[in-house]
């Protein structure tokens, strides 16, 4: 039986929400748009219920295969994620050599797609002649740290923090040491190693395919657009939110905003995977309070470690046991907490929410200007304090909340901060800005926009390729 004319690209996003989420719209698009089909190839690790949940609403265009479990006990309790999602995949090379050479048999198979702690996959891709992709989920900010790590790496002699000045990339906010993503705070560290090698395999990409767009990060879209030596090309795409959501009608949250004015509610969320120390909770709960603003918290018990539900985002306990005495009773009347997870997108879309809270997530970041809702940066892990500062000082999307001089965010900041973002005239501003932004992604991905060309252009270069 000979395979079905229609272009098939295989895709591995490693695990984590915030991998998946934006790979997966990529996918749909190309499904709808163009015909395509997709096979999704995911770690058995990464099966959480949300993940699986997720997969399998995907449209019947849209299929996936899971790797066979690889053992990981032989790494100590306390391995840093990024290193446990590199061994993951560079321990799946032989399954995945298998799957795709099915795959190459049996359909049309005219690109292969990594995300960002995926590149050792390129060796089987390339073997196979398949031209290996990556899709990077943040920003180029991020992307640039990356490509540029092996040669920072050779010519460092402290750790980032120890820099006498920011770390300037091309194009880029200038980032201070302390900022700078958080795997690469320890070069003793394993993973600090593993970075170091991922942006090097990035270099081998045919392409990188970035969730961001020119008007976030002007400066280092144009300098990427410019093919810097050394690297790959690099397609913008973005901003690619998700679409085709489940129905929540119903749902607790959404009908208390449908009870608050419009624009007046802070949502406060960390993403999927973080988690707050029991001191800041209680001075996020008390800071909340005292700003007297109407507030919608996503709570999780509190942990020491700021990435604790990342492969699962529920809470281990009752998160509501860690609040100060009696504050949800005092704060019925103009806030709701709840526990775990919220339909983030509807809440970003309802016309009560006014101002977003957050980790500074990626994915969160783009939901949030997709909306014209502005946001206070609130940084946990991973790359959450680069895009802090290149969403304060760059972008001016956010405000910033300063910490005191133990690292903590006290209530009085927050309060104030919160204030001044729902009311001041500084939140006027991150929130004209906020409306920019929403107009100008609105533009980027419509027919004819700069993300729709360069997806376009990609797609025409996959077409061709299907013999
Ligand atoms: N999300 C959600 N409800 C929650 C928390 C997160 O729907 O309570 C979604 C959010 O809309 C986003 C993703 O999970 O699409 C989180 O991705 P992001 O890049 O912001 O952060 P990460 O979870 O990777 O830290």
């Amino acid at each position: 039986e000979s395979p079905s004319r229609s272009p098939h690209i295989a895709i591995l996003p490693t695990p984590g929400m915030g991998h998946l989420i934006p790979i997966a719209e990529l996918a749909k698009f190309l499904v709808s748009h163009h015909g395509f089909s997709v096979t999704f190839i995911t770690f058995a690790e990464s099966a959480s219920n949300a993940q699986q949940a997720f997969l399998d609403a995907l449209p019947s265009t849209i299929t996936s295969i899971k790797l066979p479990p690889v053992p990981l006990s032989d790494l100590p309790s306390g391995t840093a994620i990024e290193t446990l999602i590199s061994l993951a995949s560079l321990r799946s090379l032989p399954a995945l050599r298998s799957i795709l050479l099915d795959l190459q048999k049996s359909t049309n198979l005219v690109a292969f797609i990594a995300d960002l702690f995926g590149a050792d996959t390129f060796d089987v891709a390339k073997e196979l002649q398949i031209p290996p992709y990556m899709f990077f989920p943040s920003n180029l900010l991020l992307l640039s740290l990356l490509l540029h790590l092996p040669d920072l790496d050779t010519k460092m002699t402290c750790e980032f923090k120890d820099l006498p000045t920011p770390v300037e990339l091309p194009g880029c906010v200038p980032i201070p040491g302390t900022e700078i993503l958080q795997p690469l705070q320890d070069r003793s560290n394993e993973c600090y190693s593993w970075m170091v090698h991922h942006g090097r395999k990035y270099r081998e990409a045919t392409g990188i395919i970035v969730n961001s767009f020119s008007d976030v990060e002007p400066e280092a879209a144009k300098i990427f657009s410019q093919s810097p030596p050394g690297f790959p090309p690099v397609h913008l795409v973005g901003p690619l939110v998700q679409t085709g959501l489940p129905n929540v009608e119903g749902s607790e949250c959404l009908k208390w905003l449908d009870e608050q004015p419009s624009g007046s509610v802070l949502y406060v969320s960390f993403g999927s995977g973080g988690v707050l120390t029991c001191e800041q909770t209680i001075e996020l709960a008390c800071g909340l309070e005292m700003s007297g603003q109407r507030f919608l918290w996503v709570i999780r018990s509190p942990s020491v470690k700021a990435s604790d539900t990342y492969f699962s985002a529920t809470s281990k306990q009752d998160p509501f046991s860690y609040l100060p005495e009696g504050f949800l009773e005092r704060t019925k009347k103009f806030g709701l907490v709840v526990p775990s997870w919220a339909p983030q997108m509807q809440v970003l879309a309802h016309t009560a929410t006014g101002g977003f809270l957050s980790h500074c997530g990626w994915n969160s970041t783009l939901e949030s200007l997709s909306h014209a809702v502005p946001m206070i940066g609130w940084p946990l892990y991973a790359e959450q304090k680069m895009n802090a500062v290149m969403l304060s000082e760059g972008t001016k999307l956010a405000l910033r909340l300063r910490p005191r001089e133990d690292g903590v965010y006290g209530r009085e900041e927050i309060s104030r901060v919160v204030k001044e973002l729902m009311e001041g005239e500084e939140g006027k501003k991150v929130r004209g800005r906020a409306r920019e932004l929403q107009a100008a992604a609105v533009k980027s991905v419509a027919y004819d926009g700069e993300s729709c060309k360069t997806l376009g252009d990609l797609v025409e270069k996959w077409k061709k390729s299907v013999m």
